[in-house]
């Protein structure tokens, strides 16, 4: 528990508008999308980085932890309060401070919602690629924490590949400013890739730098529709291997698509095993040329049909779809757990292929869909974890899966990150020394581990707040 000097210190950092520990608010806290619980002692919504700054301070001090959290959307528990706490929400520093049309840059504080970022730049002719499926909810604070992809990364890249510089209160409460507002700067280590992809525990993110792109002229949407699995993973290696990187290529299998409502809606053929979502921009002659190309290479393997979408309200349906499949699994079984393989990208068929093989050797459902394009596939075993047997024949199907991922050259997490869902096998793909370096580099930014303790490696509790209260 934290103590009353605390709460009224943190009161009077933050205005008491901006602190809460009722039960009410603390529960709003105490989950993210892994559905894993635990409660805080406090959350707090600072208005800018001088007060993170305080807070921080005050927790080396007092030895408390403290979680920053954006929108709680994250998949693998990093926002997740795991030994109380104070959970640092950056809801309310969500302006976009900068958008430079000249530069191509914008700047923007880390509770912006990262949709409406895009809608915003857009407006301007402007372009930022990073778009996870989540964009309407999740912040861009969140998506640098974790280093966020989405369908657009295999052409355009990850969150990592627009962020030009940071402002970030370290784990003791100094600020640094990171990297530059110029497209080049090499002074000194990168400390902006650093803390690109640390989930929240080399510091918090107070001010973003970010590269924009000028908006595609046009882009063109199609959905190819097969009755083998194989066909499917096989084209989408088989466009990337033709010299096409569309903009969006993902893979959806039959048990992810039929859970959609949407899909009924959509008259495809019954007997449908999986489908692919291709999409093309740029210049517009250069698009009509490449997707008939990806229409070839459909039709020449296997797939029964082919769609173009017509207009811009078909382009939304299809995209609808997709968007709604990692909700919508639920109705499959109660509980995901939630993989996010990667592979080269020529390995697609023998990961998918492989993957529903181990399902089936421990009698589990299986829905993949995700980012083919990119080699990353969403696993998802769906289970009820009050049945025990089911809980354990998982676990030893995810420990297969990474087994078969790492040996075709992949690794275990390509945007979701460790947090706590995969920190017991972090050693499998990194080696001892690497896990060292890691931790050391933490020790010294974070000597007292106040930073979002029990995250990615196994962790010392820290002993003085130690609440640890799962709902
Ligand atoms: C339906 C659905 C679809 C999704 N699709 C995708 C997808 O396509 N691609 C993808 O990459 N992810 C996806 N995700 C996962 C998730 O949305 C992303 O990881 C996102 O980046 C998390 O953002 P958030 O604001 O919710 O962060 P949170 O979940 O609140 O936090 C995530 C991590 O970032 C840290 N953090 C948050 N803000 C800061 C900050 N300002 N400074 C330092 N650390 C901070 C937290 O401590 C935590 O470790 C999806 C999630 C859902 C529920």
């Amino acid at each position: 528990m934290l103590s009353q000097n605390v709460i009224r210190e943190l009161t009077r950092i933050a205005g008491e508008e901006n602190i809460s520990t009722s039960k009410e608010d603390l529960i709003c806290y105490s989950y993210d999308a892994t559905n894993q619980k635990f409660l805080p002692d406090a959350v707090v919504f600072p208005k800018n980085v001088d007060e993170i700054s305080l807070i921080i301070q005050m927790a080396n001090r007092e030895g408390f932890p403290v979680v920053p959290r954006g929108a709680g959307s994250g998949f693998s528990g990093g926002s997740l309060p795991v030994e109380g706490g104070v959970v640092v929400s950056l809801e309310r520093m969500n302006k976009i401070l900068k958008i430079d049309a000249d530069n191509l840059i914008a700047v923007v504080e880390p509770g912006v919602v990262t949709g409406e970022f895009q809608w915003e730049v857009e407006r301007l002719g402007l372009f930022y690629p990073p778009d996870p499926s989540s964009l309407k909810f999740c912040t861009i604070g969140g998506n640098a924490a974790e280093c966020a992809g989405g369908p657009r990364a295999v052409k355009y890249g990850v969150t990592k590949d627009y962020v030009l510089g940071l402002e970030v209160v370290l784990p003791t409460g100094e600020i640094i400013n990171t990297g530059a507002q110029t497209l080049k700067g090499v002074v000194g280590y990168d400390l902006t890739k650093l803390m690109v992809g640390s989930e929240g525990t080399l510091g918090i993110v107070t001010k973003i730098v970010l590269k924009l792109l000028p908006l595609p002229e046009a882009t063109k949407t199609m959905l190819a529709v097969f009755s083998d699995i194989r066909d499917a993973a096989t084209v989408a290696s088989k466009i990337i291997s033709s010299k096409i990187i569309p903009s969006t290529l993902e893979f959806m299998d039959k048990s992810s698509i039929s859970c959609v409502d949407d899909y009924a809606s959509m008259g495809l053929p019954a007997d449908i095993e999986a489908v692919l979502l291709i999409e093309v921009d740029g210049d517009r002659d250069l698009i009509e040329k490449q997707a008939a190309l990806i229409q070839k290479i459909c039709r020449d393997n296997g797939a029964k049909e082919v769609r173009i979408a017509g207009d811009k309200k078909e382009v939304k349906k299809l995209w609808q779809v997709r968007r709604a499949i990692s909700p919508a699994l639920a109705k499959l079984k109660p509980n995901k757990i939630n993989e996010d393989i990667v592979v080269p990208r020529s390995k697609i068929p023998d990961a998918i292929i492989g993957v529903r093989m181990v399902a089936e050797k421990y009698n589990l459902i299986n829905a993949n869909f995700g980012h083919a394009g990119d080699g990353n596939i969403h696993v998802n075993i769906m289970i009820d974890k009050t049945n025990t047997d089911e809980l354990r024949r998982a676990e030893k199907a995810v420990k297969e899966i990474f087994e078969l991922v790492l040996g075709l050259g992949g690794t275990i997490s390509g945007e979701h990150g460790i947090g706590i869902s995969k920190m017991p096998y972090i050693g499998m793909e990194l080696s001892h020394t690497a896990i060292d370096v890691m931790k050391k580099i933490k020790q010294v930014l974070d000597p007292k581990g106040i930073l979002n303790p029990g995250k990615i490696f196994p962790h010392t509790q820290l002993t003085s707040c130690n609440s640890n209260l799962q709902v």
